[in-house]
This record gives C-alpha cells, structure tokens and sequence, in this order.
C-alpha cells in the first residue's frame, strides 16, 4: 500500500471511507496519483472543480491576489469582495449576498435569513419544510433540514419545527403547510440524494405555494448550481425565483468559498448587523476565485457547452442502458447526471478506480456524473468505454 495512506490515516479522525489512492496533481479533467497513474475525473471533488485542474487563467489571478493580501476580515471593506458580490448578483439575479466558507455554512445562513425575516415581520412563523432524500450539509441547522435518518439521528434533538414531504409530490408539501410555516427548502436538482430532478410542476407549484400562503422559498444550489445543469443555477430554468438561495462548491473552483443571495424584499426584514457573521468569509483570495470563475465562464460560454457535452452525455448513457443488464435508469440534467444501477455502488467505484475513471454513488442504487464542465465529447465517450469493462 501507498505510503501516503498509512501516515494520512493515522493522524485523521476516521470519518470518510476513501479509495485507496493519493492524488497529487490535475490536468484538464484528468488526475495522477503519486505513482504516475492518470485518471479521467467523472467527481471533479464532489462536483466542485468545474474549470477542470491547471487552469492557467484563475491560478494566475489567485496567486496575484495571495502576494497582494488575503485576508482583511470583514471590519474592512475590500474590492475583491465587493466585485464578486457584484458578479454574483449578476448570475442570481438577487440583490444581496453574504459570502460564507462551504455550502453547510451558505445553507446554514439562509434559514438563519428566513428566520430573522419572520422575526422582524413579527408573523410567529418558525417551521421549515424541506424534502425527503435531501441533503444541505452537516451544521446543526443544515443536518435538521436534511431528509436523511442516517445522517441526523446520532445528533438528535435538532432544530426544532422541521417536516419532511416527498419530492416532487406537491400535495405532500401542502399537507405540511401551517400557519407556523416559515420557509420551503429544495433542491431543484438532488444531489446526495440520488439524483432526483424536480419537475415544473413541482417547482412552480412550490412557489404558487408560497406566494399564497406568505412562506419564502429557499432553493439549495450547493451542487446543482453555477451551469452544472446547463442553466447558470438550476432552479433559472423553472420560470420562477426563490427569495433566498446557498451556493458554494463550483462558484469558487476549489477555494473554498461559498454563499447565500437574497431578494431586496426579503433583505429589507432579514439578517442585520450583529445578526450574523463570518471571520473568514468574503475573503479576498476566495473572492477572486469567485470572480475569475464567473469570468471564465462568461468568456468561454460554459453553459451552452454544458447543454452540449450534457445532451452526449445522456445519449450515451442511454445507450449503456441498452447494452448492460445492470443499468436500470439514466436521470438527471446537463453534466449531473446518474445511472441507477443493480449492482453494489462500491464494487463499481472501486473497480473503476482500477480502470483509471473517479465516480462516485448517490443515493442507495446510483452512480452520478459530475465531471469538470470543460469536459469534451471524447472524455464523454471515455467514460462510457471505461463503463463498459467495469460493469
Ligand atoms: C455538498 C452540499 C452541501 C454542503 O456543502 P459543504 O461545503 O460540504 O458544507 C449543502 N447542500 C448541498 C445540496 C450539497 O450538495
């Protein structure tokens, strides 16, 4: 075995079962391992390194920005931070932003400005509705909206006033509504959970909803958003817009940087000084990553890319169907897709590892696709190649 894995583990608290490998450097969407071993990158880090590894133009900037300085905290206003709130803006179409440091913080934050909203309104409403199968991160709050028995009974009691409807099924939502009811949180496009994209239906219903019965709707884009979905957030191709949303892993290619956005409306009553706060958040170097990340994208039309390479993607999967006996079912959208397969999810990921191709499982019965978005319809056909022998 690797020498690396015996000190690295030795040192960590045991939380994550990792593949036995030692990643040491990227190129494009692919990875070497300290052996030299190259792999195609179907993870990108959990659906994160969306510019794909040596991106000449952002490590640039961020090593520009780490000689210039990196840390202020948020006593003092800096520029970086000031245009990434801007750009960010411009790609949510919501007015406010708070940078956070990862998605459970971001997550974390908008219940927080649900809260706080209904607070100020003075409306006694402090219930949250959020979906089974659903995954918002590991914080207290984020856990107790999270739909997910294994991830939140060893850290029960939770926040109070949480219920839990079935995705996609609207009647469900409305049979939790209560007068008491504070705010809705989706997933437009679940993640963890398997995989599972919300229908128009769904997500206009959800938002009908709201309206009429004065509950704000929160959507988490912590994976679904920044053009993984072929949209720049996912829930921009439902016709409708949330009053609150998180953001992180792809907004700032791997810095970690995340964040929650807000309507002017909603920030009127929300969150205000001495409400909440973040020493490292808004940084200067994750800033930059954020801006540089939204420039590249803009530069290089990633989301018609996305919308291109995601159409092949699916196609090709759809073929795999066709041919192997263990793939049930393709779903998703653009580059997060999954295949529901019969076999056990570890068996496949490990063998894949083999081949030289990172996966990973979502949900109880799938393999999910979240790949660098700057992949090509070769490393599409790769993938399926790779697929073929594993399965
Ligand atoms: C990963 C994820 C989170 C948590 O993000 P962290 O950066 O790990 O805290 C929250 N929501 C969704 C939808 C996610 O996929």
């Amino acid at each position: 075995m690797n020498q690396y894995i015996e000190q690295t583990k030795s040192g960590l608290l045991h939380t994550y079962n990792q593949f036995p490998v030692v990643l040491e450097r990227g190129e494009g969407a692919y990875l070497y391992d300290t052996e030299g071993k190259k792999y195609l990158d179907f993870a990108a880090g959990y659906a994160v390194s969306s510019l794909g590894y040596g991106n000449e133009e952002l490590n640039t900037a961020l090593k520009g920005q780490i000689d210039k300085i990196f840390h202020t905290s948020n006593l003092y206003y800096n520029t970086t931070c000031g245009r990434a709130a801007e750009d960010l803006k411009r790609v949510t179409g919501m007015d406010r932003i708070f940078f956070t440091n990862s998605g459970g913080e971001a997550v974390e934050g908008t219940l927080k400005a649900a809260r706080k909203y209904a607070y100020k309104k003075q409306t006694g409403r402090y219930e949250f509705i959020a979906m089974k199968e659903s995954f918002h991160g590991r914080s207290f709050g984020a856990v107790s909206v999270t739909g997910h028995d294994a991830y939140r009974e060893p850290f029960g009691p939770l926040v109070p006033g949480v219920s839990f409807a079935e995705y996609n099924n609207l009647d469900s939502v409305r049979a939790l509504v209560t007068d008491q009811t504070c705010a809705i949180i989706l997933e437009p496009l679940q993640g963890e959970g398997g995989i599972h994209l919300a229908t128009k239906e769904f997500m206009q219903g959800i938002r009908e909803l709201c309206d009429e019965e004065g509950i704000l709707m929160i959507c988490d884009e912590v994976q679904c958003g920044m053009g993984r979905t072929g949209s720049m957030f996912a829930w921009q191709d439902y016709g409708i817009k949330p009053d609150i949303m998180s953001m992180a892993k792809a907004i700032g290619s791997g810095i970690p940087v995340g964040a929650f956005a807000m309507t002017e409306e909603v920030a009127q009553y929300s969150l205000e000084p001495g409400d909440h706060g973040t020493t490292y958040g808004g940084n200067p170097l994750a800033c930059m990553a954020v801006s540089k990340t939204i420039e590249i994208f803009e530069k290089k039309n990633i989301v018609d890319h996305v919308k291109e390479i995601g159409a092949y993607l699916s196609a090709r999967l759809h073929e795999l169907e066709e041919e192997c006996a263990c793939v049930t079912g393709v779903r998703g959208k653009g580059l997060m897709q999954a295949i529901q397969i019969t076999k056990p999810i570890s068996e496949v990921t490990n063998a894949a590892l083999q081949e030289g191709l990172l996966i990973i499982g979502a949900g109880a019965d799938a393999i999910r696709f979240v790949p660098p978005l700057i992949i090509e319809k070769e490393h599409v056909d790769e993938l399926i190649d790779k697929l073929k022998k594993v399965l």
